[in-house]
């Protein structure tokens, strides 16, 4: 049986939505196999308290406070990477917003940012990196299970994850000659700050109770997802990964 990860020690990565949740625990999670690791977001006090957590250990970290709904932010970050550690092998676009609300009831101001964070954000970074990714790299593409399946109050949201997934598909057909793997993670409930921003009260408390009447996932359960994808040898690539809680319907 061969090992299951390869050695990644002095490879360098992109973590957007780096200051909290899944992307802070991700970042972290690559920074022990040794990586350096580019840490994106807007909450710059998050990221230089995680960076100094990381530095202390076999890993490296850079803060790069951006906007991934500013195009010329998500092209400096894949600049100011690329130069300080000398090339890029691995993009994760996490950061995301989920504002769910019915459709009657919604502001197309919340469905606008959704589309610019999750969908629009993704996509602009995804094509900065490519060409450094050629040859052997990886993008990984936090989506949702709300990228495979409905629900009702999430179709804003919904549309955004199923648009993540269809994009990174079609893309993946692109580079495949070009050494680059594809990663669509697709986590159910964890448990993060993503919820404390819904807009609808009725809807955030909902949620919140669903969330709290299952043994929700942690940040680190989804890193280790990204952690095995990126950890295959380079004839595997992992495409699609969907992790629920156990408990949830
Ligand atoms: P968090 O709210 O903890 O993290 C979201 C991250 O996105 C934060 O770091 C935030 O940083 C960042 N972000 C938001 N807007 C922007 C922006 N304009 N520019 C740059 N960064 C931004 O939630 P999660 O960790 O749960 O979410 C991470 C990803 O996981 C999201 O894509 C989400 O859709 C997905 N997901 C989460 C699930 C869950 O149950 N929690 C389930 C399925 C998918 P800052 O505010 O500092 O900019």
């Amino acid at each position: 049986m061969r090992s299951l990860t390869r050695d990644m020690d002095g490879e360098v990565a992109i973590v957007t939505g780096a200051s909290s949740g899944i992307g802070a625990a991700t970042a972290r999670a690559l920074a022990d196999e040794g990586m350096a690791v580019a840490l994106a977001a807007r909450r710059a006090d998050r990221l230089e308290s995680l960076a100094a957590d990381i530095d202390d250990g076999p890993g490296e970290a850079l803060v790069v406070p951006t906007d991934v709904t500013d195009r010329d932010a998500v092209d400096d970050l894949v600049a100011e990477t690329v130069e300080a550690f000398g090339g890029l092998d691995t993009l994760v676009n996490n950061a995301g917003v989920m504002l769910l609300q019915r459709v009657a009831d919604a502001d197309p101001d919340d469905w606008r940012t959704m589309v610019e964070v999750n969908l629009l954000g993704l996509m602009h970074a995804s094509k900065a990196a490519l060409p450094h990714l050629r040859g052997g790299g990886d993008l990984v593409q936090v989506s949702s299970v709300a990228g495979r399946t409905t629900s009702q109050t999430a179709a804003g949201y919904n549309a955004t994850k199923w648009g993540v997934n269809g994009f990174t598909d079609a893309l993946r057909k692109e580079e495949t000659e070009n050494g680059v793997r594809t990663t669509i993670v697709e986590p159910g409930a964890v448990d993060t700050e993503l919820q404390d921003h819904i807009p609808d009260e009725e809807v955030r408390e909902r949620l919140e109770g669903w969330v709290e009447s299952m043994d929700a996932l942690q940040p680190d359960d989804i890193a280790a997802a990204v952690l095995y994808a990126v950890g295959q040898p380079r004839h595997v690539s992992v495409n699609e990964l969907m992790v629920r809680p156990t408990d949830q319907r």
